[in-house]
């Protein structure tokens, strides 16, 4: 093992989450080799510092699997499905890596990018609101959403469970790369024959149905729905229905 920041350290070894790791430091309750470490740029080597928080040493865990899953439609974002549905942990390693967990969530007809773990506070991190994590989506739409309905969702929509925050939102033209990912042929027509279109649209909140009830307030429904960006991840390099460990990158850019 390498030196590394004393609030990855702590957080690696299970104690706290790295912005928890830092106000322990703050508040003194750190030592390494006996010392009090408040300064937060501080590096430990794991493998000859002595770490301790409130006198109680603290040891780097069995380092956590990071991976990517491309979601097919037709799975259910759960670990298990009392109703016998096909589940994610159906696509993913579990033998290898005990304890793997995704992190929120996609609904069963949204394809794309889901990211799992086995380190439960990076995990609880990445969901909570303070972290602004960027989620980018494509959505096939019914209709075309006009320059005003993209206004309201670039200011913020108010849905049943409050207001939304802003977002992203622009049409996606047909040659852009990920049209054809919800578009494959064409955008076609629905209802009273007017032209379907493709959004993108960037969130930072992570609330149940949240990119079709933005949708639909803005008078659109939601045909077809994928992500293709989860924070400084996206899906390169994973077919549908695969999955891969996170490079080295990834894992520090998120952890
Ligand atoms: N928003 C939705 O409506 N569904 C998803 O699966 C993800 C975001």
């Amino acid at each position: 093992l390498y030196p590394m920041r004393l609030q990855r350290f702590l957080a690696r070894a299970g104690v706290a989450s790295r912005r928890g790791a830092e106000r322990l430091m703050t508040a003194g309750r750190v030592r390494v080799n006996g010392e009090v470490v408040t300064e937060l740029g501080s590096k430990v080597d794991p493998a000859s510092d002595v770490v301790s928080v409130d006198g109680i040493e603290c040891h780097i865990l069995e380092r956590p699997c990071y991976l990517m899953l491309y979601k097919p439609a037709g799975y259910v974002t759960t670990m298990s499905d009392p109703q016998g549905r096909h589940t994610v942990a159906e696509l993913v390693p579990t033998d290898r890596f005990p304890g793997l967990f995704p992190v929120g969530r996609l609904d069963m007809d949204t394809t794309g990018l889901l990211l799992f773990t086995t380190n439960g506070n990076v995990g609880q991190e990445l969901l909570h609101p303070s972290r602004h994590v960027e989620k980018h989506y494509v959505a096939l739409v019914s209709g075309t959403p006009s320059a005003h309905d993209l206004e309201r969702l670039r200011r913020g929509v108010m849905l049943e469970d409050g207001p939304a925050s802003p977002a992203g939102a622009t049409l996606l033209a047909k040659d852009d790369p990920l049209y054809s990912v919800v578009a494959p042929h064409g955008a076609g027509r629905t209802g009273g024959g007017e032209p379907n279109a493709v959004v993108g649209l960037t969130i930072h909140e992570g609330r149940k149905h949240q990119v079709k009830k933005m949708m639909q307030a803005v008078g659109h429904k939601v045909l077809r729905l994928h992500r293709d960006a989860f924070g400084p991840l996206s899906l390169t390099g994973v077919d549908e229905g695969s999955w891969r460990e996170l490079t080295p990158q990834e894992v520090a850019a998120i952890e």
